[in-house]
């Protein structure tokens, strides 16, 4: 059995303090959820700040971008190993805003995770397709390419640990979500894109979340779908009451 992981993607959002008082308020409604895993990734800022207030609570840190060299003359960045050392535990690779506004590719996708694995980062890696590639029935083709050039050179027993997050673009921040049977069925293909490159067992490991606009009363009818295994969720993890309610879906 997969267990279900419900990650908030902060964005741009909350000083280290909003996040720290973020984490307390959710941690009081979620502490005693095992069923869940529970992510937040907030800001590079705010890391530190939310990592003494998850210490101890059922709530995993990761961030939202790094990049792949260990070290060096890259103003600006930040190195997996930094990420590591202040405690977080994810990371959240090739977001599609990353992809379309700071021109993240596939292959730069796959340095990361690779970069991420070496580290001891568990990585989400994020796929999805625009509205005018799904318009134009090409929402296979562009997922399947996104996957294949993402985790090409990885071997059978990452691709299980990692945790694939299937957004469409145009379900991201915008109030529109897929339907859950359309995002099942995305899912689904992700699945056997991944059973096809790495077999039947990375496959049935590999954890598929939908994210676009999850609210309250939309996750129960998005997980309970076979293969969605969880949510990656920005707007609605900015509060804990709303998040408290995703991570409590049943
Ligand atoms: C996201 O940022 O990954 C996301 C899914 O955002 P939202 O939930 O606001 O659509």
């Amino acid at each position: 059995m997969r267990k279900p992981i419900i990650a908030g993607n902060w964005k741009m959002h909350k000083t280290a303090g909003e996040g720290a008082k973020l984490v307390q308020e959710l941690n009081a409604l979620t502490r005693t959820v095992t069923a869940v895993e529970i992510v937040v990734c907030p800001p590079f800022t705010a890391l530190t700040a939310v990592a003494a207030a998850v210490a101890g609570t059922n709530i995993g840190l990761g961030a939202q971008n790094m990049h792949w060299e260990d070290k060096g003359a890259f103003t600006g960045e930040i190195a997996p190993g930094m990420l590591k050392d202040i405690g977080c535990t994810h990371v959240i690779i090739g977001h599609s805003e990353r992809r379309q506004y700071f021109a993240e590719t596939d292959q730069t996708v796959n340095k990361k995770l690779k970069a991420a694995f070496t580290a001891g980062l568990k990585p989400i890696m994020c796929v999805g397709e625009t509205l005018a590639e799904r318009e134009a029935k090409a929402t296979e083709q562009v997922v399947g390419a996104q996957v294949k050039g993402a985790l090409e050179g990885l071997n059978a027993e990452q691709v299980a640990g990692l945790v694939i997050a299937y957004e469409p673009v145009w379900a991201i921040g915008t109030g529109r979500t897929a339907s859950a049977e359309d995002a099942n069925a995305v899912c689904a293909f992700i699945r056997r894109t991944v059973g096809e490159l790495f077999g039947s067992a990375s496959a049935e490991s590999v954890r598929i979340q939908y994210g676009g606009s999850v609210k309250p009363d939309n996750v129960a009818e998005l997980m309970a779908k076979p293969d969605i295994d969880g949510a990656l969720v920005g707007g609605a993890s900015l509060e804990a009451d709303s998040f408290s309610k995703l991570v409590k879906f049943k």
